[in-house]
């Protein structure tokens, strides 16, 4: 983000929603009633398993973005009318990503496009603006940034994420040693979530991280579904 400031001269603001791993380690240790969960998987009684549903992505991503867009604003409340223009910079590798329903009733302020993909989601789309006539993959995001003096970038998804895939896992363990002993020691840690009679993990096998027998050629999770920011 700092190396952004380097290129560009629009204002960048940082939105923060607080540490959404540290508050999971307080619950557990009964240091905090907030808990927005994060998609873990439970290993139940019977041995079967189940997913907790997503709150992890509302609460510490998109609620704090909107909260900061009213803040830079100077208003309490947006309406229909106020046009707000959010862009989100999904490659042509994550067009499965692209939504044309992101956008709420109670926030039908928002306005979603995807300049990297050329795409904009909604028909309200202010009139007599037009993106450039790109579409930039993975390689071609990098490039533009190398060929402009910003280092390859790592990804912006949660460390400890649920959803990353196997070769993601087996891409953290060898070449990220620092991350990988982040996730594995967050996955210890979490077994025990109160409220919940099963166990929780980070892989879909309810096996610890570091014992997961991983498959190099997994491609069913990604590393951030949908309507994840990241
Ligand atoms: S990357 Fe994963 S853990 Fe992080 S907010 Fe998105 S879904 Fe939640």
């Amino acid at each position: 983000m700092l190396n952004l400031k380097k290129i560009t001269s629009i204002p960048i603001h940082i939105a923060k929603g607080g540490n959404l791993f540290q508050d999971v380690i307080d619950r557990v240790e009964g240091k905090t009633d907030r808990l927005a969960a994060l998609p873990f998987f439970i290993k139940n009684a019977d041995g079967s398993m189940s997913r907790l549903k997503r709150q992890c992505t509302s609460n510490y991503k998109i609620i704090p973005v909107q909260k900061k867009i009213r803040e830079v604003l100077g208003v309490s409340r947006l309406s229909e009318k106020d046009n707000v223009n959010i862009w989100l910079g999904f490659s042509l590798d994550e067009l499965s990503r692209v939504s044309k329903k992101r956008t709420s009733t109670k926030h039908n302020w928002e306005r979603y496009s995807y300049p990297l993909v050329n795409l904009k989601s909604t028909k309200k789309w202010i009139k007599n603006f037009d993106f450039l006539d790109i579409q930039y993959s993975r390689s071609d995001c990098k490039k533009y940034l190398s060929d402009n003096g910003i280092k390859d970038p790592v990804k912006s998804s949660c460390i400890g994420c649920p959803f990353h895939n196997d070769r993601y896992w087996i891409d953290m363990r060898f070449n990220n040693p620092v991350e990988w002993k982040v996730a594995v020691d967050f996955d210890k840690k979490i077994r025990r979530l109160p409220g919940l009679t099963g166990e929780c993990f980070l892989h879909r096998s309810g096996v610890p991280l570091d014992e997961v027998a991983f498959n190099q050629l997994d491609i069913f999770e990604s590393n951030c579904v949908g309507s994840c920011f990241t």
